[in-house]
């Protein structure tokens, strides 16, 4: 049996606007097939943060300006972000293996998520999204399920929760693609939040965690390991410090104490660790693997990263 693996592809690994990303990915495809060459099956998630601000900024500036175009909501942005993000990867992942000579099809999913609509994250949305607007556009547009901050001086950004993840929708769909041989691109951008309603699933204005995500998604498939590809090649003790120590092996144990001395930032290196660590606890054997991108195959070879195991 092939080993499996959950790739999750940080922002650096995208881009920033549609040339970037078509650049960018053209490079993580060809890490991505390097890990098809050692063996691995893989399941890549990746994040959206500068598309779907694009795509948000781009439908309300439309929905602004035009009377008759209704607004867009974030549900349906994360969807497009996942369609056009797949695009570029499927498109670019399948030049890079007919290269070398691989018969493999890739295939995007767009991916639901269901979400607790009871999560305490629900109380207090924290999470950033979009362009920043004047006090007078936010007033405009705050409604009882939509909400503003004020954001260090720079104006005012909507906020939205970022709950936990409760259900993939379409885990089957990714299981069978991937018993059939597909390199899955799935659960883009943290999936799109639904709730369950009399009515079926609705979407619901929030943004899951790809890190969390991608660890909740390794753990449904069985993975064996969880791979996290970021901008930094290990974690670090002290990071940015005079006493900076790099990581490559980590417990468990020793990731939650080293998580509450305040080791890792609560924006960026936090949630990759906390979603590290319920992958490597929830069975005996699961490991995660946190490198820059480009030492991915250095990474699974044990040459570097940081790996969290239990
Ligand atoms: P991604 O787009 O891959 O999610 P993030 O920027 O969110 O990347 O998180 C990765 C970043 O976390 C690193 O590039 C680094 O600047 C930062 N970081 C914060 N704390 C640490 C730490 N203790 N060790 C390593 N990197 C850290
Ligand atoms: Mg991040």
């Amino acid at each position: 049996m092939k080993k499996r693996v959950v790739v999750a592809l940080g922002g650096n690994a995208l881009g920033n606007d549609l040339e970037e990303q078509w650049e960018s990915v053209k490079r993580t495809v060809k890490v991505i097939a390097d890990l098809v060459d050692e063996g691995l099956q893989v399941v890549i998630t990746h994040g959206n943060g500068p598309q779907v601000g694009m795509l948000q900024t781009a439908m309300s500036e439309f929905s602004d300006s035009h009377s008759y175009a209704k607004p867009t909501p974030l549900t349906v942005c994360i969807a497009m972000s996942q369609g056009y993000i797949g695009y570029d990867l499927q498109n670019r992942m399948s030049a890079e293996l007919e290269k070398r000579g691989r018969n493999i099809p890739v295939t995007t999913l767009i991916t639901q998520v269901r979400v607790d609509k009871e999560d305490p994250a629900f109380l207090n949305p924290t999470k950033p999204i979009g362009r920043f607007l004047t006090e007078e556009e936010a007033k405009k547009k705050e409604t009882e399920n939509i909400h503003f901050v004020e954001d260090s001086g720079r104006g005012y950004r909507q906020v939205v929760a970022s709950p936990a993840p409760q259900e993939i929708i379409e885990l089957d769909t990714i299981k069978t693609l991937l018993d059939d041989h597909h390199i899955v691109i799935a659960c883009g951008g943290g999936a799109v939040p639904v709730i369950r309603t009399e009515d079926g699933l609705k979407g619901i204005d929030a943004v899951v965690d790809k890190d969390y995500i991608s660890a909740f998604l390794a753990k449904e498939l069985d993975a064996d390991q969880l791979i996290i590809l970021t901008a930094v090649e290990q974690v670090a003790l002290n990071y940015m410090k005079e006493d900076q120590e790099w990581i490559s092996k980590m417990s468990v144990e020793e990731a939650k104490a080293y998580s509450k001395e305040g080791h890792f930032a609560p924006g960026s290196m936090l949630p990759k660790v906390e979603a590290a660590v319920q992958f490597a606890e929830s069975k005996k054997g699961r490991e995660t693997l946190i490198t820059l991108l480009d030492k991915a195959k250095d990474g699974i070879n044990g040459k570097t990263g940081t790996i969290i195991y239990s």
